[in-house]
């Protein structure tokens, strides 16, 4: 084991002989956007990983009580523990926070510096991590139900936030504020919207495909209403634990909520394109084992890009976490469709993975169609980790793209400030 000072200096050495340059361009000296930070929190990486156990460990454990079970609840837990600190992220982190601030390459070493940036004042260190990467601005998803801006210890002038659907096309949503019918939900969620983008709202947040496909029917409005009945009538007692939506037995009222969702969903994606803002929508699966394949599959999408009345109001769609390990099949829709794009988030956590995927898009798609996410959660030095891995591998990419395809040192530069910012800053309208 090397001592701190001689690691440190062997981290050091190895930046300054793999700098992110293509050419004379530096991607160093390039700002970034990110499309995709949920609110960070003064916590260090262990409690950050922690809160998640207990959700990792609930997928694996039978549904029913039975003897024994809380001695696997126990032993999966230390389990899920080892292995989410054995993933490539993790090694990608304690080398980051090693070359960056001169710590062991470990958690303690993670740690100290997360420690150390909250007693120095929240707010302040993530405009320092903020500074470093020279990102810009984020695109923070809000936690909230409340159609407003929220508050974050993020600078308020580096931010613009993204509103979430998922509450509010849930049946219970319905019957806690007393819709008690489809006209009143449609104009309610209408309302909401349009609230959101009233104060600076950019984007609308999907994530059913935590719970169920992608793809929409269409549905009249008659049947609509009949299944929002049916539902009102026969509220749930089971709930899914993962995404907390209701888990309905029987197939009718299964039927019924499908029915009601895909009506409200197709209104949201019209409504959407109305009012010039962007779907977002969750496409990928890693991780947790609760997500599924086929839940994720952005195949059924088609339908949705296709509909005519969509098609009418232009909505545009960003389908993040690049879709993987669909992200062929999503560099093929950002090829077809000029509306839809995709960012780079959560994988950009994994060098090796942002590389596949990041290659997949730049070699079918236009340089327009994908930008750069973190996906960055609790914890802020994630938010600099990613910044840094997509200008490595971005530039890794474009030297490969001039030396053996023949791009020019203009075709990357203009590839490199797209990738970095100029993608999100046009799709979200975000001024400098
Ligand atoms: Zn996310």
């Amino acid at each position: 084991m090397l001592a701190a000072t001689d690691s440190l200096a062997a981290e050091n050495d190895w930046s300054s002989i793999h700098p992110p340059v293509v050419g004379e361009l530096d991607l160093n000296e390039i700002n970034v956007v990110d499309t995709h930070v949920h609110p960070p929190h003064p916590i260090t990486l262990t409690e950050s990983y922690d809160k998640w156990n207990s959700s990792f460990v609930g997928s694996m454990l039978p549904g029913y009580e039975y003897e024994g079970k809380e001695q696997l609840r126990k032993r999966l837990s230390s389990v899920f523990r080892e292995h989410l600190y054995n993933m490539p992220r993790q090694t990608g982190y304690y080398n980051y926070v090693a070359r960056v601030y001169g710590v062991n390459p470990d958690l303690d070493g993670f740690n100290s510096v997360v420690t150390s940036g909250i007693k120095r004042g929240f707010s302040s260190y993530i405009e320092s991590i903020l500074d470093r990467e020279k990102i810009e601005k984020v695109l923070l998803e809000s936690r909230e139900i409340e159609a407003r801006r929220p508050e974050s210890p993020i600078p308020s002038d580096r931010f613009v936030w993204s509103y979430n659907i998922a509450k509010i096309i849930q049946p219970e949503w319905a019957a806690g504020k007393e819709l008690s019918s489809l006209k009143d939900v449609v104009a309610e969620i209408s309302n909401i919207l349009e609230h959101c983008v009233a104060d600076g709202c950019v984007g609308f947040k999907v994530n059913v495909a935590y719970y169920r496909p992608l793809g929409i029917d269409l549905i009249d409005a008659g049947t609509a209403e009949k299944a929002l009945q049916k539902l009102l009538k026969n509220p749930a007692d089971l709930y899914v634990p993962f995404s907390n939506v209701a888990d309905y037995q029987e197939t009718e009222m299964q039927e019924a909520f499908r029915n009601y969702q895909d009506f409200l969903l197709r209104h949201i994606y019209i409504k959407a394109g109305e009012l010039k803002s962007r779907i977002i929508i969750h496409t990928a699966v890693a991780l947790h084992p609760a997500l599924r394949f086929d839940f994720n599959s952005p195949l059924k999408l088609r339908n949705v890009f296709l509909d005519d009345e969509i098609k009418k109001v232009e909505t545009r769609f960003l389908l993040i976490h690049t879709g993987y390990p669909y992200h062929q099949h999503v560099a093929a829709m950002l090829s077809q469709f000029p509306n839809v794009y995709t960012d780079l988030s959560f994988y950009s956590k994994f060098p090796g993975v942002l590389e596949e995927t990041l290659r997949a898009f730049l070699a079918l798609a236009p340089a327009d169609k994908v930008m750069h996410g973190s996906d960055s959660n609790n914890v802020p030095e994630e938010i600099g980790y990613c910044a840094w891995n997509v200008r490595q591998v971005l530039a890794k990419i474009l030297r490969d793209y001039k030396s053996n395809y023949g791009w020019s040192q203009s075709n990357c530069e203009e590839i490199a400030n797209k990738v970095l910012h100029g993608n999100a800053k046009r799709l979200f309208s975000i001024g400098s």
